[in-house]
C-alpha cells in the first residue's frame, strides 16, 4: 500500500509537526484555504471515515482533543475555527488516510460548497 499520510507518519517525507502525541500527528496543509489550515491524522492508516469502528474510539476523541490543542496554540480558539473530514467522492476527500481539517483565522462561510 502507498499512502502520502503514512509516508508523512513514517517520516519518508520531512514534514514539520505542530503536535504529536502516541496517536496522532498535526502538520500545516500544503494548499491552505485559510490563513490556518492544520491536518489532524491518526498515526495508524485508516482510509475513510466509514473504516472508522468502536474500536477507535480513544483514537477519534485523540483527534478532536488535538484540533482542539492546536488552535489554542495557533491562536485562533477563542475567535472560531471549523474543523472537516470529508468521506469519499461526495465529500470530497482526494487522500485516504483519515484527517480532520481545522480552518481559522479568517470568517468562514456556511454551508460549504
Ligand atoms: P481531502 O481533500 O482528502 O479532504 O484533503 C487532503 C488535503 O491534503 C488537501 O487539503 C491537500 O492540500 C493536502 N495535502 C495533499 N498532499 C499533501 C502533502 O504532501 N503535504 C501536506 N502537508 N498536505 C497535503
Ligand atoms: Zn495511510
Amino acid at each position: 500500500m502507498d499512502c502520502l499520510f503514512c509516508r508523512i507518519v513514517n517520516q519518508q517525507i520531512p514534514t514539520k509537526l505542530i503536535f504529536e502525541d502516541e496517536f496522532v500527528l498535526a502538520f500545516h496543509d500544503i494548499n491552505p484555504q485559510a490563513p490556518v489550515h492544520v491536518l489532524i491524522i491518526p498515526k495508524r492508516h485508516i482510509a475513510t471515515l466509514n473504516d472508522l469502528s468502536l474500536a477507535d474510539l480513544e483514537l477519534g476523541g485523540r483527534m478532536l482533543i488535538a484540533a482542539r490543542t492546536v488552535a489554542a496554540q495557533l491562536g485562533i480558539a477563542a475567535d472560531g475555527y471549523r474543523t472537516v473530514m470529508n468521506c469519499n467522492g461526495h465529500g470530497g476527500q482526494t487522500v485516504f488516510h483519515i484527517h480532520l481539517h481545522i480552518l481559522g483565522g479568517r470568517v468562514l462561510n456556511w454551508p460549504p460548497g
